[in-house]
């Protein structure tokens, strides 16, 4: 479905940015049955014509185009959807009729499609994702602020050629670095150790710092029909090998390891990973944590297990780098390590 909302001030002038916004579900399209409900309710039901109808003010900053792409709780997110959404954007921003996307998505997921979208979009002009916590249907609803903000923040000059962003609560984070941190929290979404990169306030964009880290049209990943099946597993005190051995038995192509601590790894696990690794297939270990990095440790163990190591990425999006990479025909552990070391 596609709606256009026209400016009221600069009417057919094309003075205004064009914006296109493309709805995904989500809480912020979410609804309950009461105002004071918040966790008893149906997410992505509420279409994106609505979503707009809720945010006044918004034709005076954008000429709004707008497409459902889906209508899911983005608990569930496909590879599938990742591709269309990426081909989607990928049209849109490469037409000269628009000038920067916006993606309303769900908390949940949201952080891994950012950073998917971060490798895989080939534009520099704003690509800008946006969610809420509490559905449409609630008192102080933070949908319409946030979705204010993340076109705020595509319209303005400011956020061309920063990569994939997400506008949160007042705050503009790096695809790469953002990351949900609270289950119910309005303030969901942080940056740890890094930091947001600026904020949208009152119609105002700032930026305090850029991504280093090449995104976008320097990256060689594009999204695929056909994806490898790259999995997650995690360490914890009593784990089994079962996981691993059953994944192997299945085929996985890549396995990225959530390990204690600084990315160390239960006995147990760890060398049926090795003998994963010894049998072709890719190996990340990457950290539970939720902040800081895990180091490549080198000849003594990352190098003799066959392990590549995951350095500021989370497992989730560890996860996603190394779909795009074994999608892309990167192979061997060297490879693999150059491309977490760039990427
Ligand atoms: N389960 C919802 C989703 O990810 C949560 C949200 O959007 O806040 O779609």
């Amino acid at each position: 479905m596609t709606t256009s909302l026209s400016p009221s001030s600069a009417g057919a002038s094309g003075r205004l940015p064009r914006i296109a916004v493309l709805a995904t579900g989500g809480t912020i399209a979410g609804s309950a049955p009461d105002a004071t409900n918040t966790a008893g309710y149906q997410a992505g039901v509420i279409g994106v014509a609505q979503l707009l109808a809720a945010v006044p003010g918004l034709d005076a900053i954008a000429a709004i185009h707008a497409e459902q792409v889906a209508s899911i709780d983005s608990k569930d997110m496909s590879l599938a959807l990742w591709s269309t959404l990426a081909q989607r954007v990928n049209a849109l921003l490469a037409s000269d009729d628009i000038d920067g996307v916006v993606i309303t998505h769900g908390t949940d997921t949201l952080e891994e499609t950012a950073y998917f979208l971060q490798l895989c979009v080939k534009s520099a002009k704003p690509c800008v994702l946006t969610a809420a916590m509490r559905p449409a249907s609630a008192l102080s609803a933070d949908g319409p602020l946030n979705l204010l903000n993340a076109v705020t923040l595509a319209a303005s000059g400011a956020a061309a050629g920063q990569g994939v962003l997400v506008a949160f609560n007042n705050r503009i984070h790096c695809a790469r670095d953002v990351a949900k941190f609270s289950t119910y929290a309005v303030d969901a979404f942080q940056s740890p150790e890094i930091g947001a990169l600026g904020w949208v306030q009152d119609g105002r964009v700032e930026f305090q710092r850029k991504a280093l880290r090449p995104h976008t049209v320097d990256t060689p990943f594009a999204a695929a029909q056909v994806w490898p099946q790259v999995d997650i597993v995690v360490s914890y005190a009593g784990v089994s090998r079962v996981a691993v051995d059953a994944l192997v038995a299945a085929g996985v192509r890549g396995l990225v390891i959530a390990g204690t601590g600084n990315g160390s790894i239960h006995g147990a696990v760890q060398t049926a990973l090795a003998e994963a690794a010894a049998q072709g297939v890719a190996v990340v270990r990457a950290s539970r944590v939720g902040s800081g990095h895990v180091m490549h440790n080198g000849a003594a163990k990352d190098d003799a297990l066959g392990f590549v190591s995951a350095g500021t990425l989370s497992p989730y999006k560890a996860r996603v780098l190394l779909l795009l990479a074994l999608a892309a025909g990167t192979s061997g552990k060297e490879a693999l390590q150059r491309v977490f070391d760039t990427y």
